[in-house]
């Protein structure tokens, strides 16, 4: 528990109304959408404006009290269990979408708001906001921002750190600083801006924050291509790739995931094949057409035995929202989901889909795997059960050898979902313990007393590495 001088000073800065150390609320906050790290906050403390982060983290650095920043909870990296206690930071009061600036192309929110309010938002004045995680209905711009979340969207556009263009943060000494501006174009000095987007609210408390929008793509498309053999459409999206064709989309889903998507979203998706690509373009009409059909000749090559055109705008977001519960019919399974996101070079995703596979089986464990394709970004996901020891410790030796094979293949240990308090184990087998220590550097150069969401991103002993064959 905080001692009472630090709670009483809390207290003076957001009022009782906003402060709660009660067992219900810290209960609620002591866990995130990650199994198997909850740990009780001492208080949840909920700011009401920049001022107020900065007196909160002067007080807890004054005073050595952990913070975890916390959106929406739903990241899946263990990011805002407060593992070594501490207060939790809310921003349901800081949620507010402050200026659509359309000279510019820019939006400016505060941390709080939710992703999809924001799209909207910015989508009934013909603008565009591409990142688009499948948790957007509920996740924070602050956890995205934190995260450098991805979407569906993310091979063509890129994901959020392509869009934020300045932020308000608050240091952990409380003071407060502007990164970058409404620029095209700003090279003053180190780039703080990029530093923070993905920092998983280990070095500063991100207040505001301006993201570049696009003008709306004219017109879209959606198609299926359906495969009897998963390499064939792990073949496709590099073969899509090579002809120098960049969809909007480009998903795959292999047969476990289809039926348990199938069976959640009743849409009439095809479950009697191995694997299935969501394709989507994006444009000026002629452009989509003429992408549409050579990705359809492309994927007719690589062995598709069929593809199947939306036929209407419903019917398209029928198939992408079918993609985007992937993982929340996959958790209706057992009673612990574990997703990873293991990411490859894109020429290597056929090799990466076969290991998962050879993985799964040697593990006789129960492992859909889906994910954004096109970025070499996939979704090994587990349906388990954390009171079975045994079977947990072979969902963790499974997950470490396709950590392992990522690694051997040219890819790294997540592509969007960070690393938090899950994978620092992990971290130095992609960095290496030089690439640790200078990250440490930052760390401590920012915040030496180590306030900012401790226990996160670097952990105290990293995993020993099994010897995979490539
Ligand atoms: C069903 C489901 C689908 C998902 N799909 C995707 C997907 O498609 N793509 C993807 O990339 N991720 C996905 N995720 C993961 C997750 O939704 C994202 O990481 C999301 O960005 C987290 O947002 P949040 O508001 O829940 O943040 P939280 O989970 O609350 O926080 C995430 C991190 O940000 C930090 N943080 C939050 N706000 C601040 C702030 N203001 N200042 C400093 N630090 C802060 C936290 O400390 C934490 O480290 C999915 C998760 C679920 C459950």
């Amino acid at each position: 528990m905080l001692i009472n001088e630090v709670k009483e000073k809390l207290i003076a800065i957001v009022t009782k109304a906003n402060y709660d150390d009660s067992k219900t609320e810290r209960l609620v906050y002591s866990y995130d959408a990650t199994p198997n790290f909850q740990s009780m906050p001492d208080a949840v403390v909920s700011p009401r404006n920049t001022e107020e982060v900065s007196q909160i983290l002067k007080v807890c650095n004054q005073y050595k009290v952990p913070i975890v920043p916390r959106g929406s909870g739903t990241n899946l990296c263990a990011g805002t269990c407060p593992t070594e206690g501490g207060i939790v930071m809310l921003f349901k009061h800081m949620n507010k979408i402050l200026e659509i600036d359309e000279e510019n192309l820019t939006v400016t929110v505060q941390p709080g708001v939710i992703t999809l309010d924001m799209i909207h938002a910015v989508e009934e004045k013909g603008l565009f906001y591409p990142p688009d995680p499948s948790s957007m209905k509920i996740s924070t711009i602050g956890g995205n921002i934190n995260e450098n979340s991805g979407g569906l969207r993310g091979l063509k556009y890129g994901v959020t750190r392509d869009y934020v263009i300045a932020l308000e943060v608050v240091l952990p000494n409380g003071d407060i600083i502007r990164t970058g501006g409404k620029l095209a174009k700003d090279v003053a000095g180190y780039d703080l801006t990029r530093l923070f987007v993905g920092s998983e609210g280990t070095l500063v408390v991100i207040t505001e924050a301006t993201l570049k929008l696009i003008p709306m793509p004219e017109t879209k498309k959606t198609m299926l291509a359906l495969y009897q053999d998963l390499s064939a459409a792990a073949k496709s999206v590099s073969a899509i790739i090579a002809n120098k064709i960049i969809p909007t989309t480009l998903e795959f889903l292999d047969q476990p995931t289809l039926q348990v998507v199938e069976d959640f979203a009743k849409i009439g998706l095809p479950t009697d094949v191995k694997a299935v690509l969501l394709i989507e373009q994006d444009g000026p009409p002629e452009v989509v057409e003429r992408d549409l059909t050579r990705i359809a000749d492309i994927c007719k090559q690589e062995q598709a035995v069929s593809i199947q055109i939306a036929a209407s705008e419903a019917e398209a977001e029928a198939l992408r929202t079918a993609r985007r519960t992937a993982l929340s019919a996959i958790a209706r399974l057992k009673p612990t989901t574990i997703l990873e996101d293991a990411t490859v070079p894109r020429s290597e995703i056929a090799n990466m889909v076969k290991a998962i596979n050879e993985i799964t089986d040697k593990y006789q464990l129960t492992i859909c795997t889906f994910g954004h394709a096109g970025d070499g970004n996939l979704h090994p996901t587990c349906a388990t059960d954390a009171r079975n020891h045994e079977e947990m410790e072979r969902v963790e030796k499974a997950f470490a050898e396709i950590f392992e094979h990522a690694i051997a293949l040219g890819g790294t240990i997540t592509g969007e979902h960070g690393v938090g308090a899950m994978k620092a184990p992990y971290l130095e087998w992609k960095l290496k313990e030089e690439g640790i220590a200078a990250m440490k550097a930052i760390k401590h150069g920012f915040d030496p007393n180590n306030i900012m969401n401790p226990g996160k991103v670097f952990a105290k002993d990293s995993k020993k590495r099994v010897v995979v064959t490539k």
